[in-house]
């Protein structure tokens, strides 16, 4: 149906009358991606809406049969579900373009330090999250460090559906596992998300005081994140307790001794326990062959942040390596501070340009919808709704912009 072509614009996401109809209302689109495993991509296609639930998808035809109410024509827009961002850092939003570039990771992070590097600034959060909900956005993973609570607070007054992990970093590791999941009020009633707890890597967080972090989430039911196999400094240090980033962690007080483990970060991580389908683990960059088989075995997912590596300079993640041995790949920006936006589908448009014809439309697509949906769904509350088109699921959409379609090759 290529007479009803128009020319998509870099939209928003599409706004529902948020008054209660007592018919459900049509909207039309001249390709929709339901994001349902085994559904086609529609061409000239309807999705059927009514009280905020999505009640049908299909080609236009059999829905405006099926279903009486209004039409909405959406013209030549490609639409999709809300999207995801798998990992981000809103404690450090202020930080963008006040660190160096493309020198690797421990310059990087020596830049990152030189600034107030916890220094949150509110205004520019909030300002920041309704930039992403008018993109499409519909749901973030903010990792923070120092200022977990009041981030958490924030994403609940948002219209995001999130998960706000508390990160564990150090080698303190509190009596009481149970203290380092924060609890926030705003959260809990939301309906919307959870807090979580994190481990910031395995070269900076103790491995006591990972393993009582990932069990602390499983005894909750909650997702666990970590930061794995990001960069070459990882592994020297894992393997030989020597590296100039191991020495800034000792002045800044992070850590004091260090007993190398002598093991690489995914052979760790495994012989820890700290991988199995509650865990996302962040970056893998620095992944063999055995690794992946290893990750794809536990069903662990794994999320890229392809720009941040880019960014700051330390390699790229194995992405048909991880499409081929079955993992599930979701994506994400991490902060500001190593990237120069928050959205997902930049994000993606950006992997799918560097990796010309190894995923389609679909299969990109649903790095940053179906499956964190998968992974985040069935412990964050709110999320088993977002993630694809399809009946019962929430009426949360994105519009597919030109750029993506674009890195794809995709010609409508
Ligand atoms: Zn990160």
């Amino acid at each position: 149906m290529m007479a009803r072509r128009a020319q998509a614009k870099r939209a928003t996401s599409v706004t529902l009358n948020a008054k209660v109809k007592t018919m459900p209302e049509i909207f039309r689109a001249a390709h929709i991606a339901p994001m349902t495993p085994g559904w086609p991509l529609y061409e000239d296609a309807a999705v059927v809406v009514h009280n905020q639930s999505i009640l049908d998808v299909g080609p236009y035809d059999h829905m405006r049969r099926k279903f009486e109410g209004p039409v909405r024509d959406l013209g030549g827009l490609t639409l999709a579900p809300a999207v995801f961002n798998s990992h981000v850092h809103l404690e450090m939003t202020h930080l963008l373009g006040k660190t160096v570039s493309g020198q690797g990771f421990v310059t990087w992070i020596k830049s990152l330090l030189a600034n107030d590097a916890y220094d949150v600034d509110e205004p520019l959060v909030r300002s920041e999250l309704t930039r992403l909900e008018n993109l499409g956005c519909s749901f973030l993973a903010d990792i923070s460090t120092r200022n977990a609570p009041r981030l958490a607070e924030i994403l609940a007054g948002s219209g995001h559906s999130f998960t706000s992990f508390q990160e564990a970093i150090g080698s303190v590791t509190p009596d009481n596992p149970e203290t380092l999941l924060h609890q926030v009020q705003a959260v809990a009633e939301s309906g919307r998300g959870a807090c979580a707890v994190a481990g910031h890597a395995l070269y900076s967080t103790s491995p006591v005081l990972m393993a009582a972090a990932k069990a602390a989430s499983s005894a909750h039911g909650l997702p666990f994140s970590m930061h794995l196999a990001e960069h070459a400094d990882e592994d020297a240090i894992l393997l030989t307790g020597k590296s100039a980033f191991l020495d800034i962690l000792r002045e800044r007080g992070f850590i004091t001794g260090y007993d190398a483990p002598g093991k690489r970060p995914v052979p760790l991580a495994s012989e820890l326990g700290l991988l199995d389908k509650a865990t996302l683990c962040v970056h893998c960059v620095t992944v063999n062959d055995e690794d992946i088989a290893c990750i794809a075995e536990s069903r662990a997912s794994v999320c890229l942040c392809p720009r941040s590596n880019e960014y700051i300079g330390v390699g790229q993640a194995p992405l048909k390596a991880f499409l081929d041995a079955g993992v599930n790949l979701c994506l994400g920006t991490d902060g500001l501070c190593s990237n120069t936006d928050l959205d997902p589908y930049a994000e993606l448009a950006w992997l799918a340009a560097q990796n010309p014809g190894v995923m389609s439309l679909c299969q990109g697509l649903a790095l940053i919808t179906a499956n964190p949906a998968r992974f985040f769904g069935p412990l964050v509350p709110g999320v088993e709704a977002l993630g694809s088109l399809a009946p019962g699921k929430a009426a949360r959409f994105s519009v597919v912009p030109q750029s993506v379609l674009e890195a794809f090759s995709q010609e409508f």
